[in-house]
């Protein structure tokens, strides 16, 4: 779509060749974001919180706002519990200690889900707990914690919550008013279908105290979430403190409106569907192929993880199924997880059941070239049964 809008030929030109026009392009010439639009893209993804606290949208990957808070909210004087089910939850005890906290890390093997049993205990044996890092669905390993259960228990301790919930944010319910979550970062990549490279993030009145007491909390940096309170919010949301990221503001309103059309349930729906017959599919597809997340109430309606058979490095497998079919949501597990663990990525445009046969075939040819028989059809048939 070009079209020609401006016409900056002065009328002494004379032939066509010197006529000057511009030509405008559909990403590159667009009229500046209004401070009000920023606003209402923010209340769009209060709504898909369902939350009275305020929201940030953050301009950069979910690690921006992932680091800041925790920059921000923890310091020498914090005790925190850092919960690790998966990667994320390694790089935010990285960052606690960073900041000078106590952490004491709860580890639970990356094919369970942490419980609020372990959390108490945890409580229990450290009665000086004041933050709680976790992540809602780990997409890298493909579980998923009981965050209400889990919020239970931290609004009893009086600790502040702090939540990852880029991955099920579109997948699963997130809701950080009901569960008493302080603060909640999403990113629009995954189950929400929507652009990279931008964030949001939910702050508690508490959390707020909380940043504003720490003297280490970032001031006047890109990692700020208080610059964005003094500068933005608390002003009244009138005028913007920097030039918005335009393309991306456009991309995740455009987003939060397809959400809003489907409707957040249908949207969960098709997650939940995927996972369940990405599951059911693949027990059935036999050759050893396993689901790496053991029970089904631990495994993430996001992305559904599998154990590759001993006799096959997942890494291989992946590859054979790409190279059959380039545009399968599937990959090998992140680093020594790769010979073992394949993702099934079936979250956004790819929660189809198309996209889960597909992979599920694309699996068993795989398999079949390495002398694993695999039976597709049965894959096929216990896939659409778990669909519906
Ligand atoms: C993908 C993911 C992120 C990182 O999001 P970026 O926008 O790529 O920084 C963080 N946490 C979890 C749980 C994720 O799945």
């Amino acid at each position: 779509m070009v079209t020609r809008a401006f016409r900056l030929g002065s009328v002494e030109s004379t032939s066509p060749s010197e006529e000057s026009t511009a030509v405008t392009h559909p990403f590159l010439d667009l009229p500046p974001l209004t401070a009000e639009r920023f606003a209402a893209i923010e209340d769009g993804v209060a709504r898909l919180l369902d939350t009275r606290q305020d929201v940030l949208i953050t301009q950069g990957e979910a690690l921006l706002p992932l680091e800041g808070a925790i920059r921000a909210a923890a310091g020498p004087g914090t005790v925190a519990l850092n919960v690790i089910t998966g990667p994320y939850g390694q790089t935010f005890g990285g960052w606690l200690r960073d900041a000078g906290a106590t952490v004491h890390d709860l580890s639970v093997p990356f094919h369970t889900a942490v419980s609020a049993e372990q959390v108490r205990e945890a409580f229990a044996e450290h009665p000086d707990i004041d933050f709680v890092s976790l992540v809602h669905a780990e997409a890298a390993t493909g579980n998923t914690n009981p965050v209400a259960e889990i919020g239970e228990a931290v609004r009893a301790q009086g600790a502040l919550f702090y939540l990852d919930a880029v991955a099920s944010v579109g997948a699963e319910p997130v809701l950080p008013d009901a569960w008493g979550v302080d603060l909640c970062v999403i990113g629009a990549q995954k189950a929400m279908g929507g652009p990279a490279g931008v964030s949001a993030i939910s702050v508690s009145e508490r959390a707020w105290a909380r940043m504003a007491a720490n003297p280490n909390a970032p001031r006047r940096s890109y990692l700020s979430l208080l610059d964005w309170k003094e500068r933005w919010t608390d002003a009244g949301r009138k005028a913007l403190p920097h030039a918005p990221a335009q393309l991306e503001m456009l991309a995740l309103e455009a987003c939060l409106e397809r959400i809003e059309s489907a409707g957040l349930e249908t949207v969960m729906a098709r997650h939940r569907r995927a996972a369940l017959a990405t599951r059911a599919g693949a027990v059935a597809l036999g050759a050893g192929l396993e689901p790496y997340v053991h029970e089904e109430r631990h495994a993430a309606p996001v992305a559904t993880t599998l154990r590759a058979p001993s006799a096959a490095a997942a890494s291989d497998l992946v590859a054979r199924a790409l190279a059959a079919d380039p545009g399968l949501p599937l990959a090998a597990g992140g680093g020594a997880l790769a010979k073992e663990m394949i993702r099934v990525n079936h979250y956004g445009p790819d929660a189809t059941g198309d996209a889960v046969h597909r992979a599920l075939d694309a699996l068993g040819a795989a398999l079949a070239e390495l002398g694993l028989p695999a039976d597709p059809a049965a894959a096929r048939r216990a896939a659409a049964g778990a669909w519906r």
